[in-house]
């Protein structure tokens, strides 16, 4: 279906700067083919913004003419464009196969995916999208919102540029926003915990330390897992807040434990946001003097990237919390891009083998020779090794022969109440 086939004999159909067809030439032409399958993509620039509020708007309206044009070229016999706002467009294509539709809108993304250049200037004109297939006579704005959602969700989650609407993405969605809305009230009324996981040193074959792990548990919601919530809580912001509840409730059950003559170090992990918090040390000091708690009992959990990513600000916060005698750990390492050189950089005591790693012990003698090299790299920089997830006897002996020094996981001890800390300690 080319643009050309289509008759337009009024210009109240034309988008007056960009001469593409507009949303009232879109809804007129639905009325016309609602009983066929439609599919529909909306295409939206990712830093079209960046372009209006550096080089004005009628450097932008231009450059909105040529994407235009070249969305058009690039469409001549599949689907039609329409400018739907702003920098949004939609590409219509009627009774075309979804894996058609796909690859004509991975077409268009691979094109703008190349440095733009317009009078002598220089951009990204990267662009995202939101495909959804429609049912024969779905109500348009129907459609349109079921690719809108599509196409949030590739900009939300940067995973791909390219979407295509599921029921269960909206459930998703639908479930964070309520979740959300949830959030703040769930801090007020505290209903978050605390659970403790033992960490078993090898040499010493005792439990001394636990991470502290939050669980949130919802009337509505039930249990919610920390993958969960603790996004969405970095999102909005509310992490700052919720940290300082965690923190308080492990000084204070440092305290409680202590005084039944339990002496544990407690790791507690720790976002991004929070040590970029001024207050940040300031709140732990209040905290330590508060409980009278030895803070050398203290290590703070922070992933790779966090720190690689630390600016001076969160440099100096680092530095900080070293002085008050507070260890780090480099959490989940080698579950993201880490990298060996990044280490170095560290001011971390412990290091916390991510459990993708642990489970590669049990695949071929390369991957379990590469997992000790790693272990006797790090041990002769000087770090300690914490390995996590560990859930059988194969992993934990291989761990304990190649020199790890602690060890995390069911099979020593899923996650407990501070009831059964005390227990776990006691038969030790
Ligand atoms: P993490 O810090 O890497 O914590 C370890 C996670 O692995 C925990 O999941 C733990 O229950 C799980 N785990 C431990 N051993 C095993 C095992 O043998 N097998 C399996 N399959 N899993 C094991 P959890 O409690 O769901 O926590 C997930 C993540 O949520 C944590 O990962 C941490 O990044 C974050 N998180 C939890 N509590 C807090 C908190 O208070 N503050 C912040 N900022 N993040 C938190
Ligand atoms: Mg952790
Ligand atoms: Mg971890």
């Amino acid at each position: 279906m080319g643009e050309s086939n289509l008759a337009v004999d009024n210009f109240e159909y034309i988008d007056p700067i960009t001469n593409v067809y507009n949303k009232y030439y879109l809804e007129k032409f639905y009325k016309d083919y609602k009983d066929k399958i439609i599919g529909l993509a909306i295409l939206d620039f990712d830093n079209f913004k960046y372009i209006n509020d550096t080089y004005g708007h009628i450097f932008g309206d231009k450059v909105l003419i040529l994407l235009a044009q070249k969305l058009k070229k690039l469409n001549e016999d599949k689907g039609f464009i329409v400018r739907f706002s702003g920098d949004k467009f939609i590409v219509l294509y009627v009774d075309r196969p979804l894996e058609e539709i796909n690859e004509s809108i991975t077409k268009i993304i691979d094109e703008f995916e190349d440095v733009f250049e317009f009078e002598g200037k220089k951009f990204l004109m990267t662009v995202s999208a939101g495909i959804y297939l429609g049912k024969p006579n779905e109500d348009l704005y129907e459609i349109i919102r079921r690719a809108d959602v599509a196409l949030n969700y590739s900009k939300r989650t940067k995973v791909n540029k390219m979407t295509v609407f599921e029921g269960i993405l909206e459930e998703k969605i639908v479930r964070k926003t309520k979740l959300m809305a949830c959030l703040k009230k769930a801090l007020e009324d505290d209903e978050f915990y605390l659970v403790y996981q033992p960490i078993y040193d090898i040499n010493l074959e005792r439990i001394y330390e636990v991470e502290a792990l939050a669980r949130w548990k919802n009337k509505e919601f039930g249990e919610v897992p920390p993958v969960e919530f603790i996004p969405i809580l970095e999102e909005t912001g509310l992490i700052i807040d919720f940290g300082y509840a965690v923190l308080e409730k492990v000084f204070r059950q440092i305290k409680e434990w202590e005084n039944m003559n339990i002496n544990l170090t407690v790791n507690i992990n720790i976002s991004p946001v929070q040590i970029s918090d001024m207050n940040f040390i300031e709140k732990v000091k209040s905290l330590k003097e508060k409980y009278n708690i030895d803070t050398n009992r203290i290590v703070f959990e922070i992933t790779e990237t966090q720190l690689i990513k630390a600016d001076s600000k969160k440099r100096q916060i680092i530095k900080k919390l070293q002085e008050l005698g507070i260890s780090l750990a480099l959490d989940d390492y080698g579950s993201d891009y880490s990298q060996i050189n990044n280490v170095i950089k560290i001011p971390a005591k412990y290091i916390k083998i991510s459990k993708e790693i642990v489970d590669l012990i049990s695949e071929d003698y390369r991957v379990k020779l590469m997992i000790k090299c790693f272990i006797d790299l790090f041990n002769s920089l000087g770090y300690l090794i914490v390995a996590e997830g560990i859930e059988s006897m194969h992993q934990f002996e291989y761990l304990k022969e190649i020199g790890c020094h602690k060890i995390q996981g069911y099979y020593i001890s899923r996650p407990v109440d501070k009831e059964e800390i005390v227990k776990l300690v006691k038969h030790n």
